[in-house]
């Protein structure tokens, strides 16, 4: 990729094979052929209306959600930068986020100005971007119930409004593919600040208690299957049918089935983004086995596997 063109235009960070490793919560994989942090929307429209529509383009939010091959990306890979992260109340009902706003800022704010329904972003470590291109969710709220209308950006660097009603979305999943959010309102119940506190306190404490914390880790590697099994005839979480399946504590590498939550792939010390996808595919194979159910990835895969894996396939 030739990019002389954008390093020539005022837009922003640009930086060639730039390791994204530690921009990612699970802490493994290669680097981005370009790496590119506009300041704001009017950046990253300046590099779109010139980057070609077809040409590969990765938009990464702060990376829980994300496991980037040891290859890296050969694409250009867009995070929002900082000038995406504003967070304002609008009215007695409603607060502006930018898409790099962090979920868990969202709700901080959210209870400040006594508006209902966030608390539960407190525990979704993403950013508001990720949360609503994974249509984010825990204790049975997610990101799309409050949520009002978003703007997005096309593949041409033109700006969009959407209502809600008219952005397709289901169980972490959302219809916007091609485009990039880069910010949303969300229309909420007036409560007590104090009891809004109350609530993300409560969501931070039940989060400690059942994941791990201070360590490298995805969140959740699968999504609950929504299939009862064909052997047991019974609907479990994915944790449950990886724990019956004996994968708790699995080791590959250094990548590890956490002990605590079994849906949970942790880095438990110089692992390989190889390493986590061969533990998680070993997993499934031993779910499907033994019980036919067919787990699939929550985690977004990106990018290509290192050279010499490539070579010995
Ligand atoms: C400890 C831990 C706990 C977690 N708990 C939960 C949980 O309870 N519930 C839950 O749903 N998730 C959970 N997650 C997963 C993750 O935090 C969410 O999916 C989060 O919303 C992802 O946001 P991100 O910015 O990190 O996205 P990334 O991982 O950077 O990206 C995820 C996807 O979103 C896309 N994307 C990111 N930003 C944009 C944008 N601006 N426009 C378009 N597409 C974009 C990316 O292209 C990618 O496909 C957890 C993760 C961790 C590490």
């Amino acid at each position: 990729m030739n990019i002389a063109w954008l390093k020539r235009l005022p837009c922003g960070s640009v930086r060639e094979n730039a390791p994204l490793a530690k921009r990612t919560w699970l802490k493994v994989g290669g680097a981005a052929q370009v790496l590119f942090i506009p300041e704001d929307a009017k950046d990253l429209a300046l590099v779109l209306r010139q980057y070609p529509v077809d040409a590969p383009l990765f938009c990464l939010g702060v990376g829980s959600n994300t496991l980037i091959r040891d290859g890296g990306i050969t694409a250009l890979v867009v995070q929002l930068g900082g000038g995406f992260a504003e967070i304002h109340q609008l009215d007695g009902h409603r607060l502006q986020t930018g898409a790099r706003g962090r979920s868990v800022q969202v709700a901080k704010k959210a209870a400040e100005w006594g508006l209902g329904g966030l608390s539960f972003l407190a525990g979704i470590p993403g950013s508001i971007g990720g949360a609503l291109a994974m249509n984010a969710g825990a204790y049975g709220g997610e990101i799309f119930d409050q949520l009002e209308s978003i703007q997005w950006m096309d593949r041409g660097g033109v700006i969009h409004h959407l209502p809600k009603s008219e952005l397709e979305h289901g169980y972490r999943h959302c219809g916007l593919k091609e485009g990039i959010f880069i910010s949303a309102v969300f229309c909420c119940p007036c409560r007590v600040p104090a009891e809004l506190q109350a609530e993300i306190a409560a969501v931070q404490q039940r989060r400690a208690e059942t994941q791990p914390v201070g360590v490298a880790t995805g969140g959740s590697t699968f999504v609950n299957p929504m299939q009862d099994s064909p052997i047991t005839g019974d609907r479990r979480h994915a944790w449950q049918w990886i724990d019956a399946a004996g994968c708790r504590g699995m080791r590959v590498g250094g990548a590890e089935i956490s002990e605590k939550h079994c849906n949970f792939m942790i880095n438990a010390g110089g692992a390989s983004a190889a390493d986590f996808e061969i533990l998680a595919e070993t997993v499934r194979e031993r779910v499907r086995a033994q019980f036919g159910i067919e787990l699939q990835w929550e985690i977004r895969r990106e990018g290509i596997p290192a050279r010499h894996e490539a070579e010995s396939v």
